[in-house]
């Protein structure tokens, strides 16, 4: 079973955010899938767009990439801090990470 079947998202866009505040900086997101997530000078983990840009705004989100998906799914299970929240654009229903149903 894929990991989206499992999810029940059903191809629904998705999106990914980090919860700064609770970051231990061990870097396995960034491992996991650095297309999506990125250290910064801070030692803090960010989500970064396709453009390469960190978004540093608390809160921000970037748009999951489909064929990302596992990674970012794995990152945000293996998260020491659980601080890897993705959720459902079309209603912000968190699907994978600590509040996820
Ligand atoms: S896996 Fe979680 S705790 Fe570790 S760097 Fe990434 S967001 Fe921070």
């Amino acid at each position: 079973m894929s990991v989206q079947q499992e999810a029940g998202t059903g191809g629904e866009a998705l999106e990914v955010w980090i919860d700064q505040d609770l970051c231990t900086g061990d870097g396995i997101c960034a491992q996991y899938a650095p297309e999506v997530f990125e250290l910064d000078i801070d030692g803090l983990a960010y989500v970064k767009s396709t453009a390469e840009e960190l978004q540093q705004a608390p809160g921000a989100t970037v748009p999951v990439p489909l064929p990302l998906l596992t990674d970012v799914v794995d990152s945000a299970r293996e998260c020491p801090g659980e601080c890897i929240h993705v959720r459902r654009v079309s209603d912000r229903v968190e699907v994978y990470g600590p509040d996820a149903g």
